[in-house]
């Protein structure tokens, strides 16, 4: 069975809980555990939020895609901005490295999405943006 869909919006924070809430719909026709649930919307969160304010520095006037697919209950997840991209991916995917202590960013979300998703892999070029794609 193979189902998919995707979404672009603007990258305004407010558009973080509608993707969270978008995902969650999508998966809850496969049956998910109140706990799987609760997981992707958390990831989903978490790279959207990145997308917004690191991705495009909360200009907010961009936009952020979101495609979510199943197959054969794989679920993937991948979130693209076109925003400033990342430097060194291995460093910035070290639990509680953040670039922005001055916001009391705690430099966590990386960690969480690997902790809740079977894989992270993630994509980016400096001044072309990033995609981060999570499979569970
Ligand atoms: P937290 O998620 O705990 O609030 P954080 O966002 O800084 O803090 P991570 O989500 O782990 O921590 O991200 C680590 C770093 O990777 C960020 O500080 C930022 O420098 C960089 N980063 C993450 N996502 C993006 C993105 N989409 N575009 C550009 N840089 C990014
Ligand atoms: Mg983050």
């Amino acid at each position: 069975m193979k189902n998919k869909l995707t979404c672009n919006f603007s990258s305004i924070s407010e558009n973080e809980g509608l993707a969270r809430m978008i995902a969650a719909s999508f998966i809850a026709q496969y049956d998910p555990t109140l706990g799987e649930l609760s997981d992707i919307k958390t990831v989903v969160s978490e790279a959207v939020t990145n997308a917004i304010i690191h991705g495009y520095n909360e200009e907010g006037f961009h936009e952020v895609c979101m495609r979510l697919s199943i197959d054969n209950r794989i679920l993937t997840i991948e979130i693209e901005d076109q925003g400033k991209g990342i430097n060194e991916v291995d460093q910035a995917m070290q639990p509680l490295y953040t670039s922005r202590p001055d916001m009391e960013r705690s430099g966590m979300g990386f960690t969480i999405m690997e902790h809740f998703m079977d894989k992270v892999e993630v994509h980016s070029s400096q001044s072309r943006g990033t995609v981060v794609k999570m499979v569970k």
